[in-house]
């Protein structure tokens, strides 16, 4: 598992700290949005939309990260 997939030949994808392991995307209403997809990280610290690139990761302080 690494967070720097895009490293080198992309910039990276807009990420978003979250609090909770269950996030909401629905593209944030520009060019790039799409219909709201709930997603669930499960057992990993961090989930990418499909849809947008976006990466939601888990704030460290969050409880649900301990
Ligand atoms: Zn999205």
């Amino acid at each position: 598992m690494s967070l720097d997939k895009n490293a080198g030949a992309l910039p990276p994808p807009e990420t978003v700290t979250v609090s909770t392991k269950r996030v909401c995307c629905d593209g944030g209403g520009t060019a790039t949005g799409h219909p709201r997809v709930w997603m669930d990280m499960g057992e990993d610290m961090f989930v990418d939309c499909k849809y947008c690139d976006r990466r939601f990761i888990l704030d460290p302080n969050a409880p649900e990260a301990h």
